[in-house]
C-alpha cells in the first residue's frame, strides 16, 4: 500500500492543521450524535475538506463511536470506507457527470430512506459550481431537515454559495497547513516507517507541497526509494533546489554577476532541477524573506514573474531564464531607479517615500476599462500604509468588477497574488474597501496571465 493511502486521515485526530475544527466536530458528534445538521466546509484546496467530509459521514453513522471519532471497524464505517453503500454519495459539482448526479440524486432519490446506514449522506464537492437550478433543488431539500439524511458541502469559494444555503449549514473554515505542522507530521511518518531523514529535506517537501499533506506523503514515498530522505535526494528526485542554492542564485543577481548567474542556471539544469518549479520556489522564498531586503526582493519578484510567464514560449527553459535575467542584470536595470510618472489625477495622500520606488522595467501599468473601479482602486492603493504591499499592488492589480459586497481584484503577477491572498493583507484591504464603500466588503482575487489580460482588453 502506498504511504499516501496508509496515512490518509481516517479519523479527526489524524487530520492535521485543522484542530480548530476537528475539536468542535468531535464535541458535536458526541453530544447529539450528529444532530440533523448539514455542513459547509470551506477553505483553500488540499486542506482536507474531502477527507473531513468522509470522516464526518462515518462519525454520523458509526455504531461504536470513540470519543467522537469513527471507529473504522463497524459495518457502517467499513461500508463507507469501501464505497459499497448507496447511502453515501460523493458528487463533484465541477464535473459534467456531477450535474447529472445532482439531478438524479437530489430530485429523484432523496425521498427514500437509507437502506443500510443510519443516515444517508450526500457530499457535494466544489458546491459553488452548481447551477441556479441545482441550488434551488438543494435548498428545497435542506429546508426540511430529516433525521435520516445530511448534506456535507465543500467549496474553495464560499462567496459563490448563496446565503440561503450557507445560513442553513454549520460552517467550518479550513486553513492551509503551516509548514511547521506539516514537517512534524512528516517526521512522525518517517519514524513509524523507519526511514532515515533530515529535517531540512522535510522542510523542502513541505514547501513544494503547498499545504497538501497527501502530496507531501507521496513525495516521501518516492524519495525513500533512493534511501535516506535527505536534502540531496529530495532535490535530485523532485527536481527542486535547496534553500542555499536559491540564496546563492539571488546573490548573483544582486551582484549583477552574469557569469556566475549563467553558470548557476547551467548547474540547475545539470542537477535535473525543474526550472518552472525553481521559479515558484524563488517566489515563495521572496515571500518568506521579503522584509530582509525589500526593494531588491520585490525587484527580483518582477523578474521571476516574467520568467514564469515566458517559460511556455521557450522550448528550452534555460534560455528564458538567461534572456530575462540578462535584462535584469544590465547596466540600466538598476535595482533602484527613478520614480514612476504619477497619473495626472492620482490623489497624493502620503508623502513620497525616502527611497525611490522600484519601477518594474517589464510591465506597463495595467489599464482598466471601468473608470469608477479604477478610481476606487487608486483610492485604496493611496491609503495603504504598508509600503511593500502598496508597491506590490501598484501596476499589477486592478478592479475588474464589483458585485454586491464583493470586489473582484485581478492581478497579473503571481507575487502580487500571494501578497494579496495573505490573510492579514486581505483583511486589511477589505477593511479599507469597507470604509470607502460604507459597507462590509470582501475581495476576490483572481490571477490573469499578463498577455491574456492585455489581449482581452483589445477585443
Ligand atoms: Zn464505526
Amino acid at each position: 500500500m502506498s504511504l499516501a493511502n496508509k496515512y490518509r486521515p481516517k479519523n479527526f485526530d489524524t487530520l492535521i492543521g485543522q484542530e480548530h475544527i476537528t475539536g468542535i466536530l468531535k464535541a458535536k458528534i458526541k453530544s447529539d450524535k450528529g444532530g440533523h445538521s448539514n455542513y459547509l466546509l470551506f477553505g483553500p484546496r488540499w486542506t482536507g475538506k474531502t477527507s473531513s467530509a468522509r470522516i464526518l459521514a462515518k462519525a454520523m453513522n458509526c455504531l461504536q463511536l470513540q470519543d467522537g471519532n469513527p471507529c473504522n471497524e463497524c459495518a457502517n464505517c467499513q461500508t463507507i470506507n469501501e464505497g459499497k453503500t448507496l447511502d453515501y454519495v460523493e458528487i463533484d459539482a465541477a464535473s459534467h457527470t456531477g450535474v447529472d448526479n445532482i439531478r438524479e440524486e437530489i430530485l429523484d432519490k432523496v425521498a427514500y430512506p437509507p437502506t443500510m446506514l443510519k443516515k444517508k449522506i450526500y457530499v457535494i464537492d466544489e458546491v459553488h459550481m452548481l447551477s441556479k437550478w441545482a441550488f434551488n433543488a438543494l435548498l428545497k431539500t435542506i429546508e426540511e431537515p430529516k433525521d435520516t439524511m445530511a448534506f456535507i458541502l465543500a467549496t474553495t469559494e464560499v462567496h459563490k454559495v448563496p446565503d440561503t444555503i450557507v445560513s442553513r449549514c454549520q460552517v467550518f473554515n479550513f486553513r492551509k497547513v503551516p509548514d511547521s505542522e506539516m514537517v512534524s507530521r512528516l517526521e512522525d511518518i518517517c519514524k513509524s516507517e523507519n526511514l532515515a531523514y533530515d529535517p531540512a529535506a522535510l522542510g523542502i517537501i513541505a514547501k513544494i507541497s503547498e499545504g497538501c499533506v497527501r502530496d507531501a506523503v507521496k513525495y516521501i514515498d518516492q524519495v525513500s526509494i533512493l534511501g535516506e530522505v535527505n536534502e540531496a535526494h529530495v532535490t535530485k528526485f523532485l527536481g527542486v533546489a535547496s534553500e542555499s542554492g536559491i540564496k546563492d542564485f539571488l546573490g548573483h543577481i544582486k551582484n549583477k554577476d552574469r557569469e556566475q548567474l549563467f553558470a548557476a542556471i547551467t548547474t540547475l539544469v545539470q542537477q535535473g532541477v525543474d526550472l518552472q518549479n525553481f521559479a515558484k520556489q524563488v517566489l515563495m522564498y521572496l515571500d518568506a524573506h521579503l522584509f530582509e531586503d525589500m526593494d531588491f526582493l520585490i525587484y527580483v519578484s518582477h523578474a521571476f514573474t516574467e520568467i514564469l510567464n515566458n517559460l511556455r514560449y521557450y522550448p528550452y527553459p534555460a534560455i528564458a531564464y538567461k534572456v530575462v535575467l540578462h535584462k535584469y542584470t544590465g547596466e540600466t536595470a538598476a535595482v533602484t531607479v527613478s520614480a514612476p510618472v504619477a497619473a495626472p489625477v492620482a490623489p497624493v495622500v502620503t508623502p513620497a517615500p525616502a527611497a525611490a520606488p522600484v519601477t518594474p522595467p517589464v510591465s506597463a501599468p495595467i489599464a482598466s476599462g471601468n473608470n469608477d473601479n479604477t478610481s476606487l482602486w487608486e483610492q485604496v492603493l493611496s491609503r495603504i500604509d504598508r509600503e511593500s504591499l502598496q508597491k506590490s499592488l501598484k501596476d499589477h492589480s486592478t478592479v475588474s468588477k464589483i458585485e454586491e459586497n464583493t470586489v473582484f481584484v485581478t492581478v497579473i503577477n503571481k507575487f502580487t497574488q500571494a501578497a494579496l491572498e495573505k490573510q492579514e493583507n486581505k483583511a486589511y484591504i477589505e477593511w479599507l474597501l469597507s470604509q470607502l464603500l460604507g459597507k462590509q466588503t470582501f475581495i476576490h482575487v483572481q490571477f490573469q496571465n499578463k498577455d491574456d489580460f492585455f489581449w482581452e482588453g483589445l477585443i
